[in-house]
Formats: C-alpha cells, structure tokens, sequence
C-alpha cells in the first residue's frame, strides 16, 4: 500500500469515503450535534445512510456550518457543546481559538483522534522532506493555542529530538536552538521574522546557524513573496508553508518541489472551494472559501466546516506529481479580513507583500481610518536601525502607488516603536 499523500486520485477517493461512512456511522447514534443536522437530511439510521449516503458528492447534501454554530452551542451547553462522539471521560486534550474574532471556541480530543493527528503530522514532515536526522525547535508557549502542539508530538512520535521553547525570552529561545544544534523549527512567519531581528541585534549570524527549514503557519506569511524571502535569506534556510485550524488540525502543507502553494492532506479530510455566497463548487482556478470535512477527528468532527479562508485549487498538476488538490499561492486570506481601499478589495496579505520587498523594513503597521465614502489608509514603518529612512519610506509609498493604484500616507517611528509578536501579528488596526 502506497503512503496516503501518494495515492493515486481514484484512491485517495476511495479512502475518503470508506473514512466519511465510518465517521457518520459513528455519529449517527453518539454525536448529538451532529445526529440533529444528520435527521434534517434524513440520514437517522445507519439504514438511511446506505440509501442517502452513498458517493462522495452526497455529502454536499448535508447543509455548511461554521464557527457560530459551535460558539451558539458551546454557550447553550456550557462548557464544551454537543459535538461530542464519546462520554467527556474518553478526552484528553484540551485546545482553544485565540478569540480574536469573538468568545473562544473549545476543542476537545480523544486519545484515537489525537493519534491521527500526529499522523497527518508524518505526512507533513514526509511531504516537507524532513529527514530522519533533521532536529525540531518549537520556539512558542505552549498555552491552549493549538499551534504546534500536535507539530511537537508528530515529531517526537516520528522519532525526532524535539526542543521545547515555552517560558523563554527570544534571545534564550536562539541559544536553545544553537547549542542544540536544531535543524528546523516551527514557528509563525511573524515570529521567525522576530528571532532574526533579535540574533541580527546579537550580532548572531542565523544563515550560518544549524537550521535548514522554517514550518511555518498561523498566518498567510508562508506563502507571501515578500515575506518568505526575508525569512529565507535571515535564515539561510528553506521556508515550508502550513495551513491548519483548532477546529480542523493540521490539514495543508507545501511540498518541497512546488514553493508557493500547499497539498490538501485529502486522506485526512474532503475539502470543497466553493463560491461564499451561493456555496456552489467553483471550478480549479477560481478563487473560493474552503470549505472542509474532518474524515479521522473523530471525538470533535465537522462536516462542511466554512474556514472562512479564500483559495484557488491549482488547475496544473505540481511538479511532486502528487494528485492532492493543490491550493495556488497558499491561502489568500480572510474574506473578512479584506480591507476596503477606495472601491478595491485588498488583502492584507498582498499589501504585506509590497512592504516587505521594500529593504530595511523591521517592523510596520497599517492603520484603517474608515471616513465617509473613502477609507483613509496610513502606514507606519519602523526602519532597521542604520537604515537610510528617507528611501524606505519612498519605496514603501511607490510600491503601494505602483501595486494598488492609490496614495497612502506613510511615516516613520523610532526603533523599537511598533510591537513585536510571539504568535500571530496584528499589523492591521482599524479604527
Ligand atoms: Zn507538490
């Protein structure tokens, strides 16, 4: 039997729907948030379900969900909803959503669940091309985020040495990872640009250090020019974009023959691109809302999850040759996160992408001052210290005028002015 990320796509097929019948079979008796939606569908017996349930494509019978749904339930049955398969006696592991975008949201896992997840971890790290040698740091704080944790336990099950870097200061979190001669390290694109600033202000080279790839997720950084060029070239290493969420786990990742794009696990889940208004499927090469079913979370599952992130499936095939659905340029960002510019929608990620190419940017941040009709837009750049501040500043302002067709109003702060941040950045303000 080959690897699942090598299967063949009538295969892979196969495997997701042996995977969803056995998931809804399950749920159909012991989930009760599930069992509701199932009986609106008439799927109430596993008897239904042989008649209801029978190609891959009948799935999309069953109606989207999305984060509201679990928070409305997690506030009716307090504390962790009825997305439950088992008794709370069978879970183990207990994660949540940072809450940037309202009341956190709680996951629970079984012990079955989180073993598949730290199996999908092994595809990740086979697909990355991590090898048996490779050492792992994991320079975050290990609270209820789920970031790497399963990254952690994925590497030490796969026989890595696996640093942990809670509780510590940036420049401790370097020494870890040079005396210890670490090899690739997890992290946000954020932070890996944060511990070349602070070994940059140590006066420690970093493309001279041990470390030979970034995984990199939390954020759309990975799969930005901009910004995985300047973690490349701080580094001296290879940039490696993943894509995964609380609700969902680890679920995408680049191969290391095809940069600029990620690999849907598709063993590990079914995922649809589809339009965010009518969410009817979109053709490959059209951008839409992912849309994803966890096929082997078993214990806290969903099914047709709205991610609220926009992608475009790769029509081309990828140099790897793997026949995994491939999502063109990562994922593009937040539907809700776009930002409105005189009439044209902008992702934050794209004006990311022109700040960073300008050099000499340590730090920025863009704020959004909504005013009538026009939204007024300013951008605050922190230079590297040494820096030539008047050409930053010009850069910045042409790349914008150039790339987004409008003026906008940039300054220069002192060093050290803007935040930094461990996880995710929140460079984008609006007021
Ligand atoms: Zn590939």
């Amino acid at each position: 039997m080959s690897l699942p990320e090598d299967l063949s796509r009538e295969e892979l097929e196969t495997v997701q729907f042996e995977r969803l019948t056995e998931l809804v079979n399950g749920l159909v008796s012991g989930n009760s948030f599930w069992k509701e939606r199932f009986a609106q569908v008439g799927w109430r017996t596993s008897v239904d379900l042989v008649a209801g349930l029978n190609s891959l494509a009948e799935l999309s019978q069953l109606p989207a969900c999305d984060k509201r749904d679990f928070v409305a339930d997690q506030d009716e049955n307090q504390p962790y909803g009825t997305n439950l398969s088992e008794s709370l006696a069978g879970y183990t592991r207990l994660h949540q959503t940072s809450g940037t975008t309202g009341r956190p949201l709680r996951w629970l896992d079984t012990p079955a669940a989180w073993a598949n997840l730290l199996d999908a971890w092994s595809q990740i790290f086979r697909i990355a091309g991590v090898t048996p040698e490779d050492r792992f740091a994991f320079p975050f704080s290990f609270g209820p985020f789920i970031g790497f944790w399963a990254a952690f336990d994925g590497a030490v099950a796969s026989g890595h040495l696996c640093l942990p870097g809670g509780g510590m200061s940036s420049s401790a979190r370097l020494r870890l990872i040079e005396d210890n001669q670490a090899t690739v390290l997890c992290c946000t694109p954020t932070y890996a640009l944060r511990l070349a600033e602070v070994a940059r202000e140590g006066a420690v080279n970093l493309a001279q250090g041990s470390v030979r790839m970034l995984i990199v997720a939390g954020e759309p950084g990975g799969s930005v020019p901009g910004v995985r060029e300047d973690i490349e070239a701080a580094w001296g290493a290879r940039v490696i974009d993943h894509w995964g969420m609380t609700e969902l786990g680890p679920i995408a990742v680049e191969c290391v023959e095809g940069p600029g794009g990620m690999h849907v696990l598709e063993s590990e889940c079914v995922a649809e691109v589809v339009d965010p208004d009518t969410l009817e499927a979109v053709p490959a090469g059209v951008q839409g809302e992912l849309l994803v079913t966890t096929l082997r979370r078993t214990g806290s599952p969903v099914l047709r999850y709205r991610t609220g992130d926009l992608v475009v499936a790769d029509p081309d095939p990828c140099p790897c040759g793997r026949s995994l659905l491939r999502l063109k340029g990562g994922i593009l960002g937040r539907a809700d996160d776009m930002i409105t510019v005189r009439g044209n929608n902008v992702f934050p990620s794209s004006i990311e992408a022109v700040i960073r190419r300008i050099n000499g940017v340590a730090e920025f941040r863009v704020v959004i001052e909504s005013e009538s009709v026009l939204d007024r837009f300013s951008v605050e750049i922190e230079p590297v210290v040494g820096a030539a501040v008047d050409e930053v500043l010009a850069g910045v302002e042409a790349g914008i005028r150039e790339t987004f067709n409008f003026q906008a109003k940039v300054s220069a702060v002192g060093p050290g002015q803007l935040p930094r941040f461990e996880l995710k950045g929140r460079r984008f303000v609006r007021k």
